[in-house]
């Protein structure tokens, strides 16, 4: 099964992402997560796009294009792929309908996570993740069960984006209504598109999610 998880900053979709790696084995493709690995081991195309993310601007087409190309020609899954963050353009959706076509699959679903504009700088600002294992925390709606140790993996390293604060979210948030949100009507178009309130507990948008995959024909995951 490969799907989308689409929907704005904050939305959830790497929280959700994670869980059904967990769960189901898939693969998650995370640009952003990529981007920003290659900003921390500071190779060239991490340095080049520094700047653009941390405007909160999109990299562009080309550079995400050719993560996800090297991902999907590398990477083997029995579970299937989750793009989170991708495409977020109407020429990425395009490059990735191709990918896909290229190694014989194509996209089960598209899960359009819905959430209120004003519940997303609520859930921004605060947001933190363990440095080692990468789960996400809350200072408000999921906060450590001890300080300063992770409830997962008992780490003490943790990480805060510096471009999850409201000002930048505007800028973000302006991006995903001017170039992403057309996603919403392509994948509609093509009968992908599947809407979940992504505003409930995590345990329950988990089982939107699984709702959704549940009544999904997996076919897109067979070699054809
Ligand atoms: P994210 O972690 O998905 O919120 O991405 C963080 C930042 O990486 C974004 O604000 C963009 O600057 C950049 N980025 C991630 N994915 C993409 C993409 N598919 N297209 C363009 N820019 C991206």
């Amino acid at each position: 099964m490969n799907i989308i998880l689409l929907g704005p900053p904050g939305a959830g979709k790497g929280t959700q992402a994670r869980r059904l790696v967990e769960e189901r084995d898939m693969v998650q493709l995370s640009t952003g997560d990529m981007l920003r690995a290659a900003r921390k081991s500071g190779t060239e195309m991490g340095n080049k796009v520094a700047a653009i993310m941390d405007a909160g601007a999109l990299v562009t087409d080309e550079i995400v294009i050719g993560l996800i190309e090297e991902q999907l020609t590398n990477t083997r899954t029995t579970g299937g792929f989750i793009f989170d963050g991708f495409p977020r353009t109407l020429a990425q959706a395009d490059a990735l309908g191709d990918l896909l076509a290229q190694v014989g699959q194509r996209l089960d679903v598209v899960i359009e996570m819905a959430v209120d504009d004003d519940a997303l700088v609520q859930r921004i600002s605060g947001r933190f993740t363990c440095g080692d294992c990468g789960e996400v925390y809350h200072d408000d709606t999921k906060p450590l069960k001890s300080p300063d140790v992770c409830d997962k993996c008992g780490a003490s390293n943790f990480v805060r984006r510096a471009d999850d604060n409201e000002e930048l979210l505007r800028v973000r948030l302006l991006e995903y209504y001017k170039k992403t949100s057309p996603l919403i009507g392509y994948y509609y178009a093509k009968g992908l598109l599947r809407t979940i309130d992504g505003l409930g507990s995590m345990d329950g948008v988990a089982g939107a999610i699984r709702e959704v995959l549940a009544s999904t024909d997996g076919a897109g995951s067979i070699a054809s």
